[in-house]
């Protein structure tokens, strides 16, 4: 099974705490919302890369960031 990562535009507000954790996967960028927001690089990372993208979602601080198994 591969990891899965959906986000919740509507509760991101650019922290960037996610780009901090696992740079691989996530980057944020303006938006058109006036604000920076997340774009996620891979939606099926590797598993190598899981341990990264489960610290960038428990430290997100708006918890936008979702891990599901495909
Ligand atoms: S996903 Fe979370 S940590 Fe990343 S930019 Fe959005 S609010 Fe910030």
């Amino acid at each position: 099974m591969a990891m899965k990562i959906t986000v919740d535009l509507d509760l991101c507000q650019g922290h960037s705490v996610c780009l901090g954790e696992c740079p691989e996967v996530f980057d944020v960028v303006e938006s058109d919302e006036g604000y920076p927001q997340v774009v996620v690089l891979q939606e099926n990372p590797s598993e190598e890369l899981r341990a990264k993208v489960l610290l960038a979602a428990n430290y997100c601080p708006n918890h936008v960031i979702t891990v599901t198994e495909d």
